[in-house]
């Protein structure tokens, strides 16, 4: 009996660090006056994101539609 042991018996100390993938973690939210969710910033209006009130072009339909009826 002659087993190699103490080489690679023990690497448990490794496993310990938690993934993290984000790495846009700070980007901008508003919630969308039309349906109400939260929703995040996004590369086609990063020229307009002041003007952005909904999540999608169907609630911007759905403001538009809801401001000009009340
Ligand atoms: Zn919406």
């Amino acid at each position: 009996m002659s087993a190699p042991l103490g080489k690679a018996c023990c690497r448990a100390h490794i496993a310990a660090m938690p993934e993290k993938r984000y790495t846009k973690s700070n980007l901008p939210e508003k919630t969308c006056e039309a349906c109400g969710r939260p929703f995040a910033w996004r590369k086609k209006w990063e020229r307009d994101w002041d003007n952005v009130k909904t999540c999608s072009e169907r609630c911007k339909g759905d403001l538009r539609r809801k401001n000009r009826a009340g």
